[in-house]
């Protein structure tokens, strides 16, 4: 069967969606997934009508991260019926078709078909915000999403980085096929700063009375782990293990795009995502919610 049966085109459908922002990364496990999320609830919050699209077709982490893991989308009366958290946060995701029981309306074409499709074929209705959670890299997905909507119909992108060199060279090539492709670059979100360097790598060094230095790393944390986990916890939340190599905002310099600011490594934020929750309702996310809010209040 033909889960398209109304002949809608990509402009007609997309002509009641205000805003369309892109959220790109160089690599997996940056973070993207989850700032797309937040970023989502955030502008939900606001009673802004947002719509969410994950295209990432490995590894669909979206419908987990709102709450929405194991539902399947339905074909309403004027498309493909995206799930809702709320009222007015339309979710849709690779993860409710995979999950659903009509296997036939995406098994067969080719991943660009689906995404197609996705633009399309999904009634989201009057949307201030679609937010777009792509794959990493720049492939056939980033492509096939950027000629779908049109550069010029796209409002920007957002690449999530974390702090080390490998992951920012990576944001190079995002920056650049932003740049060849037309889509503005509406900055760089440094994610998960303090992963730098595991906190096995820190170093403690006392300095006696006679000016001897010496190492006492293993009884200091020993004794933390301890006495004090939050503490370490702290030191390893903190910009202490920030990259020598001046991380993103360097890259940001040099590649003229703007820098958007850093979310620390934040366990909490893990749990919330983990549960499907925004961490701006969550009191224990007091370390990354105040930063990832400065960041949306950029945007
Ligand atoms: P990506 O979409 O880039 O592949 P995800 O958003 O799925 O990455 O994040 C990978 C993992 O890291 C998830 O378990 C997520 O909860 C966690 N995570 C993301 N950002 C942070 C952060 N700032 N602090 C702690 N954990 C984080």
């Amino acid at each position: 069967e033909d889960a398209n049966e109304h002949m809608v085109t990509i402009a007609e459908r997309m002509a009641t969606v205000k805003h369309k922002i892109l959220v790109m990364s160089g690599k997996g496990g940056v973070g993207k997934s989850t700032f797309s999320a937040q970023l989502a609830f955030a502008l939900a919050a606001r009673n802004f009508k947002v719509g969410l699209l994950d295209i990432d077709i490995c590894g669909p982490s979206i419908p987990k991260m709102l709450g929405l893991e194991g539902q399947t989308f339905h074909q309403g009366k004027f498309g493909w019926s995206p799930l809702y958290v709320g009222s007015n946060l339309a979710v849709m995701s690779f993860g409710f078709v995979i999950s659903s029981d009509t296997p036939a309306i995406w098994k067969g074409p080719r991943k660009n078909g689906l995404i197609r499709q996705f633009i399309k074929d999904v009634y989201w209705g009057e949307l201030d915000f679609l937010i777009v959670d792509n794959p990493p890299g720049t492939s056939d997905e980033q492509i096939e999403i950027v000629q779908g909507l049109g550069a010029a119909n796209i409002d920007g992108a957002i690449i999530v980085t974390t702090p080390q060199q490998v992951s920012l060279i990576d944001v190079k090539k995002e920056v650049n096929f932003c740049k060849k492709v037309g889509v503005k670059v509406l900055g760089v979100v440094e994610n998960m700063s303090g992963l730098s360097q595991p906190i096995s790598n820190l170093k403690f060094i006392k300095i006696t009375d006679n000016g001897e230095r010496k190492d006492v790393t293993e009884w200091t944390l020993e004794y933390m782990r301890e006495k004090a986990p939050e503490i370490l916890n702290f030191i390893a939340n903190s910009e202490v293990f920030d990259s020598s190599g001046g991380g993103a905002i360097k890259m940001c310099n040099e590649m003229k795009v703007p820098f958007l600011g850093k979310v620390p490594l934040d366990p909490q934020l893990c749990k919330a995502a983990e549960e499907g929750r925004s961490c701006f309702k969550d009191k224990h996310c007091a370390v990354s919610a105040p930063a990832l809010q400065k960041i949306i209040d950029k945007l």
